[in-house]
């Protein structure tokens, strides 16, 4: 269960060893998505290549539901690639949408694992469709195989097919591609979600949507994939094709920052836990106000709150238990009331909190609901005042780019001031982070602009 929150959608892995026995790969991509279980619960996949033969299973569900044993000891293979998914593109319970999406096509088989969303979906299917393409999904991961299935055709191999897909493909998307002899890795020209690669001790190289799944797999991080960048292991050699490169500024997701991404993962050498702490340091600085502790919504206000503590000098303080076990459940939203969600997961320590005035830091606020009944139970817990932080600025709009973020009407800050959140949410005092403090929290690349459409409304496609 998620309670209002940007929900990401989708985590990517892949890895090449030439001399992996046995069903070695498959075990590891199953450990790499455990690790990026985070960036999608829906639906998970894994393909690997074995003698030139893609085999693959994917279904709807955890990593931990949907492989067991019995499944990863049926594939052996010198290649893996993996996919978790949560939907934005293509129906949400079909399970044909699962990845990776493996398809057979004049030149053999390809596998394609997918983090992000094509903007020109809907123009490329008609003009397949024209052609006489017929659809097993409504997913612009399909679009994408089509296309490059195409390019193809009339290109000497699967990376310059990719290349020549990037000036088709408009939007977000980090690949991990498998096809009979290589596995490639791309990411968009603008960069817009994370991918990156390392290297282990046994000679394999793996590739991941973050270090964190890098670090499962006991792998050494090496770089991000550039924008652009085309990344392509065969035979154990590892070349890159530059030639999309440098050709716009990237438009990296800042919410991978704030929220998206785990907090132990590294992104363009900023450690994530170090970007929200130095958003709660931020916050205090700015948004300072009287009160005698700081607590923070489990899990992803944690780290700013604790910064906002550091540098206020008002102690830290656990503020809620967590029950871990309600963090996915198929209770649906009419069976179950949203507050009565938000109880079965999170309880004021009362005995910490009674009497208290407190300051309350969360990451983000989209439609506010899930803020108001929290602070409804903090006051029954006795909490004398609630001032909420707010550790990034008020979301206004709508991401179009591989996330789940609800139309305008939705977004509690789109037609309400901050003073009328403020009241809606029962809070004695509301205050955000300011756009341009986000500059602060995140690493200043020369090669990596950042997107930040759905605070500033400046979209980047
Ligand atoms: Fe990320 Fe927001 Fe841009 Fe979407 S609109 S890619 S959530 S920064």
């Amino acid at each position: 269960m998620h309670i209002d929150k940007v929900r990401e959608e989708c985590g990517v892995f892949g890895m090449y060893n030439q001399n992996a026995q046995g069903n070695y790969l498959a075990t590891q991509a199953y450990v790499g998505l455990m690790a990026l279980q985070h960036r999608g619960q829906e639906a998970c996949g894994i393909a690997v290549n074995s003698d030139r033969e893609i085999t693959f299973h994917k279904d709807m569900g955890l990593v931990e539901e949907v492989f067991d044993d019995e499944i990863l000891g049926r594939f052996e293979g010198q290649m893996a690639v993996g996919h978790c998914r949560y939907s934005t593109a293509g129906s949400k319970k079909d399970k044909e949408a699962a990845q990776p999406l493996v398809i057979n096509y004049a030149k053999g088989q390809l596998a394609i694992a997918h983090n992000g969303n094509i903007r020109n979906m809907e123009e490329l299917r008609k003009t397949y469709a024209h052609e006489g393409a017929i659809y097993r999904t409504h997913t612009d991961t399909e679009i994408i195989a089509y296309t490059i299935a195409r390019e193809r055709l009339n290109e000497g191999s699967v990376e310059k097919a990719v290349s020549k897909a990037m000036g088709i493909l408009k939007g977000a998307y980090s690949l991990v591609i498998m096809s009979p002899t290589k596995l490639i890795a791309a990411r968009d020209p603008l960069g817009m979600r994370p991918l990156c690669y390392g290297t282990k001790a046994d000679g394999s190289v793996v590739f991941a949507s973050e270090t964190c799944a890098l670090d499962a797999v006991d792998a050494k991080y090496i770089r991000e994939v550039m924008p652009g960048e085309i990344i392509t292991v065969q035979h154990g050699n590892i070349t890159s094709n530059t030639e999309n490169c440098g050709k716009t500024s990237g438009s990296l997701c800042i919410f991978e920052y704030i929220y998206f991404a785990r907090p132990d993962s590294t992104i363009h050498g900023q450690f994530v836990n170090d970007s929200r702490r130095l958003s709660g340091h931020l916050l205090a600085r700015v948004k300072p106000v009287e009160a005698d502790i700081v607590i923070g919504v489990p899990d992803s206000g944690i780290p700013s709150a604790m910064g906002y503590a550091e540098e206020s000098g008002i102690p830290y303080v656990e503020g809620f238990g967590k029950n871990r076990y309600a963090g996915r459940t198929f209770i649906r939203p009419d069976q179950m009331s949203r507050e009565a969600a938000v109880r079965l997961k999170l309880n004021p320590l009362k005995k910490y909190v009674q009497g208290k005035r407190v300051i309350l830091v969360d990451d983000s606020m989209v439609r506010g609901t899930t803020n108001k009944i929290i602070i409804k139970m903090l006051r029954e817990a006795g909490v004398k005042e609630v001032h909420l932080r707010m550790s990034s600025p008020p979301y206004k709009y709508p991401c179009y780019y591989g996330t789940d973020v609800p139309s305008t009407s939705q977004l509690i800050s789109f037609d309400h001031t901050v003073d009328e959140v403020c009241q809606i949410t029962g809070a004695d005092s509301l205050a955000f982070l300011d756009i341009n403090d986000l500059k602060h929290i995140i690493p200043d690349v020369t090669d990596t602009g950042y997107c930040h459409a759905c605070f500033s409304g400046e979209y980047p496609i």
